[in-house]
């Protein structure tokens, strides 16, 4: 286990970055809370604490990014966690999403494409004593149908349409949030499964991820 430190400076910051996403519009309480407490710091440990708590994107390995934090609670607010929820995540990078949603309560499924990633997460994860996540190596854009369905699934790479894998995972009354557009741009979208063969879906503001990849994908 790597000797990390929570100290009252790290503390201090994310007061701050937690004021900074309620000034942005984020109003869910739980998400708010969530950030307060999990310390990014630890998910991004290349970069100083100032520059973990500033609300931009980073870089992490395998040429991939850790979102940025106001796209994390946008993201999160759309999902409505509740303790007890099951949530697929697809995107594992540096886990700091993942434990966003285990600190809210839920129980969480994430699956990472790069073995890279996968490998280093998960064992982050469990030194971490994170139990309600489990790792899956794989391509998320079919989703993880040994573990379906879900509550909530929510992607944190765009697609250039919304996976049917998905959706079909997805329980009745549940939620799927996805980034969906092209390589420059993509509007955040919601999609509500009424029935088997209903949907509502929602199409929110723009954002920019990287690309998700993979059969139901680019
Ligand atoms: N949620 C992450 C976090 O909290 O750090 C950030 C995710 S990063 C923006 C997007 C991730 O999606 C990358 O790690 C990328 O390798 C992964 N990815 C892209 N296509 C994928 C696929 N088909 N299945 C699983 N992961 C995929």
């Amino acid at each position: 286990m790597i000797p990390l430190k929570d100290s009252y400076k790290h503390k201090g910051l994310r007061k701050v970055l937690v004021k900074t996403l309620r000034e942005k519009g984020i109003k869910d309480e739980s998400v708010l809370e969530a950030i307060g407490r999990v310390p990014r710091h630890f998910f991004i440990q290349k970069y100083t604490a100032e520059k973990a708590y500033e609300d931009t994107a980073l870089q992490i390995d395998a040429g991939q990014t850790i979102s940025q934090p106001f796209t994390v609670a946008y993201q999160t607010e759309l999902l409505n966690v509740r303790p007890g929820i099951t949530v697929l995540e697809i995107g594992t990078g540096s886990g700091y999403q993942a434990a966003i949603l285990a600190e809210m309560g839920a129980k969480v499924y994430t699956i990472e494409r790069q073995e890279e990633l996968y490998r280093k997460t998960s064992r982050f994860l469990a030194e971490m004593g994170y139990s309600s996540i489990q790792c899956f190596l794989g391509d998320g854009s079919i989703g993880l149908k040994t573990h379906a369905p879900f509550d909530r699934i929510i992607v944190t790479a765009g697609a250039p349409s919304v996976p049917q894998p998905l959706l079909k995972q997805l329980r009745k009354g549940g939620t799927l949030v996805i980034p969906v557009g092209d390589e420059k741009v993509q509007k955040m979208i919601t999609v509500l499964k009424i029935s088997e063969k209903e949907y509502e879906q929602i199409e929110l503001d723009a954002f920019k991820f990287v690309p998700l990849i993979g059969e139901s994908a680019w």
